[in-house]
């Protein structure tokens, strides 16, 4: 048996006349850019996040640089000051990283929880300067950061907060949806992701009509009126063919996270006896499981073993951030957040998705058992 990954064919499959009908709706209509069909989908998501605003953008990683270009970080080229500086995981997609170093600020990171995999709110405190001017937690593999500790942090000191939920649409904590916290959200429609699109795209969620307005202007170049820029934007705009299209999907997002929480509960089950460590969901937390992501002995004997028997798993992620060589010139060395460092070293993502079947889960189920008894 060979059991891929991710797939979307199946699930393609079942919504495909939906789909095209409203791509196709699009197309008559040849309104490409925003429009209706952009319109509609914020809204939808909007609530669906239960916050009072929504911005579709050109990605994830779009949503996170305009996020911080609308909360006014972003590095003037006539600028002599040192940069600005915001707290990131140690470990996490590039992407969360990378966007604070786009916008001429300087990546901290904190290193993470090991339950969780996310940003270890008690170690951002001790990152803080006069220059740092916001965090970005991330929500990994579907489960939130603890919002509640981290909101409390960045009130005490005046930091702003972006909450990373490209792999996040749907989780809540305690009771509030991810992205509803902090000043925005950064959502991801790549269609890996939990509501994937059919290409890039991404939105921006937040309860503030200021800052949702900033965002728009900063997705159209900075620009309001037209042909008058008060700051410098990019082109950051959805497109009305990925929003129509995310619009039928969404109809089923619900179904489909139920599906991959039948999947998580069911290695969860078949692994309860062996030494591999699953996922934990810490108290007040509802996942959207993202990914699955076990720790095993001798990771990459187990990965390799399992793909020879066609398991298809993938390392989320081999190499912690600080420990990237473009970031090599902020100084970090090894062993500087040893958390970070063993989630790389040990972490093994398997397959999720809500269309496996029961025959596939049994196969990946067990061949993991018997690989990591070996390794
Ligand atoms: C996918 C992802 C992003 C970037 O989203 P894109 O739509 O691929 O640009 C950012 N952060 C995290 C944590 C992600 O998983």
């Amino acid at each position: 048996m060979n059991v891929p990954l991710f797939e979307l064919k199946t699930q393609y499959a079942k919504i495909r006349d939906e789909v095209r009908k409203a791509v196709d709706e699009v197309l008559e209509s040849q309104y490409f850019i925003g429009g209706p069909a952009v319109e509609g989908l914020e809204k939808a998501v909007a609530g669906y996040q239960g916050v009072r605003c929504g911005v579709g953008v050109s990605s994830g990683t779009d949503a996170l640089i305009s996020s911080l270009m609308a909360l006014g970080i972003y590095r003037s080229p006539l600028d002599s000051n040192p940069p600005d500086e915001v707290i990131v995981p140690a470990y996490t997609f590039f992407a969360t990283a990378g966007c604070v170093w786009r916008v001429g600020a300087r990546p901290v990171f904190a290193d993470i929880d090991p339950v969780t995999f996310n940003i270890d709110a008690s170690k951002i405190e001790e990152k803080i300067t006069e220059r740092t001017k916001a965090i970005i937690p991330v929500h990994l593999f579907g489960q939130c950061a603890e919002m509640e500790k981290v909101m409390e942090i960045a009130n005490k000191h005046g930091l702003k907060v972006i909450e990373d939920c490209a792999q996040s649409i749907g989780a809540s904590r305690m009771g509030r949806k991810s992205g509803s916290f902090g000043d925005c959200g950064a959502l991801s429609f790549f269609p890996t992701k939990n509501l994937g699109g059919l290409g890039d795209g991404g939105m921006v969620i937040s309860n503030s009509e200021h800052v949702a307005g900033e965002v728009r202007r900063i997705r159209n170049h900075g620009m309001n009126p037209k042909y008058y820029h008060k700051s410098v934007g990019g082109n950051f705009r959805l497109d009305a063919i990925q929003a129509a299209a995310l619009s039928v999907k969404l109809k089923y997002l619900d179904s489909w996270r139920d599906l991959r929480e039948r999947n998580a509960k069911f290695y969860n089950d078949a692994f309860k006896d062996s030494d591999i460590v699953t996922p934990k969901i810490i108290d007040g937390n509802e996942s959207v499981y993202n990914q699955y992501v076990i720790r095993v002995r001798n990771r990459d004997k187990v990965l390799a073993d399992l793909r020879s028997v066609g398991v298809n798993c993938e390392i989320y992620y081999p190499v912690a951030l600080h420990e990237q060589e473009c970031f090599a010139p902020l100084g970090y060395s090894k062993g500087d957040f040893p958390e970070a460092e063993k989630a790389a070293a040990e972490s093994l993502a398997l397959p999720i998705y809500p269309e496996l079947s029961e025959e596939q889960l049994e196969y990946v189920a067990s061949r993991v058992l018997e690989v990591a008894a070996k390794a």
